[in-house]
């Protein structure tokens, strides 16, 4: 392959996507959450593309997308009453549930489990892709495996140019982290993967308590690998203990990189966030990445408080040091 196209996901672009997802090929395109890699998610070969793309491992799955509960129909063994409330309260938007799979869904999709994992996603373009497949698509993030997840079309472009025929931009994500995970089998919800949706909500809509991952139950497979890290060094440090020489995150922005606490030199590069932990969720990935093409070496982000969306941040955070 040579030519990665980029082109706006009006008419002629969202024509263009599905008749090269029609064909096998891959597309990358905007959704809520991050841009995903999506392959026609009933065609083996174009799901085993993805994982070569993306050099990702071939036992972590992939997530498929519908864009409606019909075509969700055709995906699942069975909606459970729990995936039911969840979806209602949460669909379209950034929740994937984990149910029992149809027979129709190849198992290079959700590399050999009986379960998939399953969302509609809220981006318009992503909904207007489907339909216009007129068949669900199977998508991880559209980034390198164990880069940080792509939140502009520039992201995808510079992790997989040259690799896949075609991009959607939709502009910056809207979320900036990756949707939360519940297993949605039984009759509590169990929390794989912590995402702006928060833990406390989940609870709320099913109306039973969240059980989490660790205390009864495996992790998505997918948080077992080196994950989000760019080729900088990252050191997490609280708000009072900033220090010089990389980039800083905060959550509120006031007073985090105040100028009095920083000592002799500026720092190479420094990133403040200002609007709160939606706002740091939102451009934790894109910063991580414009401190790597600032050349920094070490970075030093800030952490935020570990719970409600705090503890999706913190989650790709720790991860994003790991490795
Ligand atoms: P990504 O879209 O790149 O965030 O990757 C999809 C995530 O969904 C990975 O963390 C996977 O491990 C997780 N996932 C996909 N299918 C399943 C499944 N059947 N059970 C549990 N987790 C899954
Ligand atoms: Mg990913």
């Amino acid at each position: 392959m040579s030519r990665t196209r980029v082109l706006r996901p009006d008419e002629k672009g969202l024509a263009a996507a599905a008749s090269l997802l029609r064909s096998g090929a891959l597309v990358a395109f905007p959704t809520e959450t991050v841009y995903g890699l999506g392959a026609r998610a009933y065609d083996s070969a174009a799901a085993r593309r993805v994982y070569r793309a993306k050099g990702r491992p071939s036992d972590n799955p992939l997530i498929v997308h519908v864009s409606d509960e019909a075509m969700l129909a055709d995906v699942v063994r069975r909606v459970t009453p729990l995936a039911q409330r969840l979806i209602d309260a949460f669909w379209p938007g950034p929740l994937t549930l984990i149910l029992e799979r149809s027979s129709r869904v190849p198992s290079a999709v959700t590399a050999g489990s009986s379960t998939v994992a399953v969302r509609c996603p809220g981006h318009p373009a992503a909904r207007a892709l489907i339909r216009a497949l007129g068949e669900p698509i199977a998508a991880p993030s559209a980034n390198r495996s164990g880069r940080p997840s792509p939140t502009t079309a520039a992201h995808v472009l510079r992790d997989l140019r040259g690799k896949i025929p075609l991009i959607l931009d939709g502009g910056p994500c809207r979320k900036g982290l990756e949707s939360a995970i519940v297993d949605a089998r039984g009759r509590r919800p169990v929390l794989l993967r912590h995402g702006t949706i928060t833990g406390a909500q989940i609870a709320r809509a099913a109306a039973a308590p969240l059980s989490e991952v660790g205390l009864h139950a495996p992790a998505a497979p997918g948080t077992r690998h080196r994950h989000y890290a760019p080729s900088c060094k990252v050191i997490l440090v609280p708000a009072s203990l900033v220090r010089r020489g990389g980039l800083v995150l905060g959550a509120s922005g006031s007073g985090l990189v105040h100028r009095a606490t920083w000592p002799g030199k500026k720092p190479a590069f420094v990133q403040r966030v200002r609007g709160g932990v939606g706002a740091y969720a939102r451009e934790l990935f894109a910063a991580l990445r414009a401190a790597e093409n600032a050349g920094v070496k070490t970075l030093y982000v800030e952490t935020v408080n570990d719970d409600g969306v705090g503890r999706a941040i913190m989650d790709r955070l720790r991860r994003a040091c790991r490795g």
